[in-house]
């Protein structure tokens, strides 16, 4: 017996503990928790001895008083990750596919075929862009990230309003991991839409990727569907230590949208510094850039950088392989990167 023949292997972005290396391939941010945080997990390991809350009720309560909504409309989770697994699990199956464009984050497609749940896709325009009139009127379930992976480019809620009213019995899930480096965010729209589902995480502007802690907002019924699917499944998924670092993270939030600032200052900086080497550079609206050199095939390059002690994400797939999708680090590894890619270009 076999049960996962034929799953598909994720490939993560090389995961390097190596300090020399610059970590430019998996989106984190170049800025560490602050101390309020790191001193909450360190307090919080003292009860490890006692199971978790699993309804994380003080954490939603946190994000609920940071977001001007109710802790009915929250729902925590391991990573976005998880809630975007427990929310395909909740509201398609075989026979109900899950629509979304050709080009976004890889993860969604092995989620569903874990799930054995259909793929519909909608190619993204010649720019890249979404056309968000080719997603009304569908009456299946949507997942759109926004800002998209590994784009960059992002839909207004302006134009998601009508994509949640035009698929009234369907879950419109807007995968939001990004929000929080320049898009406008969806979530004054779950007021009206019962069906819009919106994901978070505390990984890309709060500094916390190796806390796992995702965060979801959606009408109170919507969230206790997703609720009763994730009780069934991993209870306790948000560890006692992570649930302290979120509540520390709520209380520190200038802290954090500080440095977004930080990143997007460098996010310009390096876009601008990139197009004068002569690339394609997509105005990006992430905590990364997706970037093309004529000059050089993208493999090389990606290579090249590897060689220097820069490390970035590439995909062989089509449409994409001569691209480079580079996290906005720090100004100073922004720095270095342009110095490699002056040197590599010669
Ligand atoms: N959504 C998108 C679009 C992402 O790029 C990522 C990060 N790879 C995630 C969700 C998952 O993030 P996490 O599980 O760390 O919250």
């Amino acid at each position: 017996m076999e049960a996962h023949r034929g799953l598909p292997a994720y490939v993560p972005g090389e995961h390097a503990e190596d300090g020399r290396l610059i970590r430019l391939n998996t989106n984190e941010s170049p800025y560490p928790p602050p101390p309020a945080v790191q001193q909450a997990i360190a307090r919080e390991a003292a009860n490890l001895g006692y199971y978790n809350d699993p309804d994380c009720a003080a954490l939603r309560r946190a994000l609920a008083g940071l977001y001007g909504v109710a802790p009915e409309n929250v729902i925590c989770g391991n990573g976005s990750d998880e809630l975007l697994y427990l929310a395909f699990m909740a509201f398609a199956d075989a026979c109900h596919p899950i629509v979304m464009p050709d080009i976004t984050y890889a993860y969604y497609d092995l989620f569903a075929a874990a799930l054995g749940i259909p793929i519909e896709r909608i190619p993204l325009e010649a720019d890249f862009s979404v056309d968000p009139g080719r997603y009304v009127g569908l009456g299946k379930m949507i997942v759109l990230a926004n800002p998209n992976a590994p784009t960059g480019l992002a839909l207004s809620p302006g134009d998601i309003a009508p994509i949640c009213a035009g698929n009234p019995d369907s879950v419109v899930l807007i995968d939001e991991a990004y929000v929080d480096f320049g898009a406008e965010s969806c979530l004054p729209l779950i007021a009206q839409h019962d069906n819009l589902l919106i994901v978070r995480t505390f990984s890309k502007s709060r500094s916390m990727a190796g806390a796992r802690l995702g965060y979801a907002f959606a009408q109170a019924k919507l969230i206790e569907e997703l609720d009763t699917v994730r009780n069934a499944v991993n209870l306790y998924s948000v560890n006692r230590m992570t649930q302290a670092a979120g509540v520390a993270a709520c209380a520190e939030n200038g802290y954090f949208m500080d440095n977004c600032a930080r990143i997007m200052a460098s996010r310009r900086f390096a876009t601008d510094g990139l197009r004068a080497l002569g690339f394609e550079v997509i105005e990006s609206l992430g905590n990364f850039v997706f970037a093309r050199c004529p000059q050089m095939p993208g493999a090389h390059l990606a290579a090249a950088l590897r060689e220097r002690g820069i490390l970035v994400r590439r995909w062989d797939a089509p449409r994409i392989e001569e691209y480079l999708r580079i996290t906005i680090g720090s100004l100073e590894e922004m720095e270095a990167l342009l110095r490699a890619v002056r040197e590599i270009l010669g």
